[in-house]
């Protein structure tokens, strides 16, 4: 079942999301060669404490951390180490959520260590366009589908693949809600986008083929080909007038990241 959010509701959710805003923002700015990304983890639980939020990940079916952390061919689900130290050159990307006063916030940027690669900077700014593509769906009277829909139709022809293996969801009083939305798909399907639909939407992009494996850590999703990959995300609400994006300032323009 898909539960619409009322207005103050969203305006709870919409708390939630400064505090991811605000911390991913601050460890964008603290990645750099030689930082671990248990470093990035131990800042984000510092700060998602002094928030008095609570990490939405952590303690989810037993994930061990605040953030999950993936470098290079790592999709999702990266476990923060002290073993893992960025190198020049790397693409991290840093998915974070919180819960406060019961309602829950979502989302995720891909961030360059350093200087990278052209081809890792064109993988990074198809995956973003891809996430703003797929927001400027979220219009009453537009599908599900059309929301995925848009991620496929602005990587492939760069030449990148959409993972399947994992899509974006409903978000509210549960991290995970109903519907599902995967980022690929014909454009038209599923139901219509109402007022108060909230759905945190994440394309997972790979260079190279879309498939992924899980390591032995029972949790990081690696492309089967080893390729690089990036991943943004956002918790998005329908409104009579558009998306609201809720994991950021309601005064920002352009470029949703
Ligand atoms: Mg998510």
């Amino acid at each position: 079942m898909i539960v619409l959010k009322s207005a103050s509701e969203l305006e709870k959710m919409h708390r939630a999301g400064l505090i991811v805003w605000d911390v991913l923002n601050s460890l964008r700015q603290r990645v750099a060669p030689g930082v671990t990304t248990l470093d990035l983890e131990r800042f984000a639980a510092r700060r998602t404490a002094e928030y008095g939020a609570r990490a939405a990940f952590k303690g989810y079916r037993g994930f061990p951390c605040t953030l999950c952390t993936s470098v290079n061919n790592e999709v999702v689900h990266g476990i923060p180490s002290a073993r893992r130290t960025l190198r020049e050159g790397d693409v991290l990307s840093i998915d974070y959520g919180v819960e406060l006063d019961g309602y829950y916030a979502d989302a995720a940027i891909t961030i360059p260590v350093g200087r990278v690669a052209p081809e890792v900077e064109r993988l990074i700014a198809a995956t973003r366009e891809a996430l703003d593509r797929a927001i400027a769906q979220m219009r009453p009277g537009n599908r599900l589908s059309d929301v995925g829909a848009a991620v496929q139709q602005t990587v492939e022809p760069l030449g990148f693949s959409v993972v399947r293996e994992f899509v974006g969801h409903g978000i509210g009083t549960q991290m995970h809600e109903e519907p599902q939305l995967p980022n690929y798909g014909p454009p038209g399907k599923g139901p219509r986008l109402e007022p108060g639909l909230v759905l945190a939407i994440e394309p997972m992009v790979a260079a190279g083929r879309p498939e992924v494996r899980v390591l032995d850590d029972g949790w990081t999703a690696v492309t089967a080909d080893g390729s690089l990959a990036a991943h943004f995300e956002h918790t998005v609400a329908v409104t009579q007038n558009g998306p609201w994006i809720l994991t950021r300032p309601k005064e920002l323009s352009g470029p949703s990241w």
